[in-house]
């Protein structure tokens, strides 16, 4: 159900999302670009580390929790972006690898697979209503050392959508991401590259870095293993995020891909590690 309703939306959407998310040409240094620098100087302060995490108060801006469990601590409110992080630039010769839209029983074990024969970590942006039945590859996930983001609950366009809307999709995610995996999300990547103001501010608001991709494989449209290696190959360079898919369709290709794209790298001298939450 979820695989289909995915696709019927990735279909009808593919143009919107053309138009909206592809303007991949933002320089760095408006990335950076704060509302208070001041907010981001304490932000650098109590981010670092679980302890500090934890002495922060319960959020008084959730919905209601899913469990009656105890108290949740989210981490400290970001600031606010005006465009998503599209790079991690200055690390030398670094990649991340992401991969969106699942957690899915069929690709996701292969692609995890692959990964921890290298030795290499990567982020996985999951969908809510895909994570809360996958709960056991959340776990998996985190326990390799993965990054696990918010990619909302449903995959839906956040600008079509009104703010509380947009505010249930990133919480409701946020807390089965934390549920399964110890930690609430650092990362929110927006479904089909599509941001306004009002998810901007929701992101800082529950912690998260906005984060998108340099170089995207378009691998959803199944354009064949070889297309895919090809495309990561030659985008390759220091600071690239790479975007793949482990669900919403047959992703069989990805999975080989990587296979084959990731021993490529790792001998041409690139280090492929999680991206840093960088704070002006
Ligand atoms: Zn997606």
């Amino acid at each position: 159900m979820t695989k289909d309703r995915l696709i019927t939306r990735r279909k009808a959407l593919l143009i919107g999302a053309a138009a909206l998310g592809t303007a991949a040409t933002a320089g760095t240094e408006r990335l950076l670009t704060v509302d208070d620098p001041t907010r981001s100087v304490r932000s650098t302060a109590v981010i670092q580390g679980p302890q500090a995490r934890a002495s922060l108060r319960a959020s008084a801006f959730r919905l209601q929790p899913l469990t009656d469990g105890p108290a949740r601590h989210l981490p400290a409110r970001t600031a606010v972006r005006h465009e998503p992080i599209r790079s991690m630039p200055g690390r030398g010769r670094t990649m991340v690898l992401t991969f969106d839209d699942g957690p899915d029983p069929t690709y996701t074990p292969g692609i995890l697979r692959t990964l921890r024969a290298y030795g290499v970590r990567a982020v996985f942006f999951v969908c809510g209503e895909m994570a809360v039945q996958h709960k056991d590859l959340l776990r998996e996930m985190a326990d390799d050392g993965h990054s696990v983001g918010n990619h909302t609950w449903t995959h839906p366009l956040l600008t079509t959508l009104p703010r509380s809307r947009i505010r249930a999709e990133l919480e409701r995610t946020s807390e089965v991401i934390e549920d399964g995996c110890g930690e609430a999300p650092l990362w929110f990547r927006a479904p089909y590259g599509a941001w306004n103001r009002t998810v901007f501010r929701l992101v800082a608001e529950l912690g998260m870095e906005p984060i998108a991709w340099t170089r995207d494989t378009r691998d959803w449209t199944a354009p064949g293993t070889r297309t895919i290696v090809h495309r990561v190959e030659e985008g390759a360079a220091p600071g690239v995020i790479v975007l793949s898919h482990d669900a919403g369709g047959d992703r069989s290709q990805s999975v080989r891909a990587l296979r084959a794209y990731l021993p490529y790298l790792l001998d041409r001298g690139y280090q492929i590690a999680l991206p840093a939450r960088q704070f002006t």
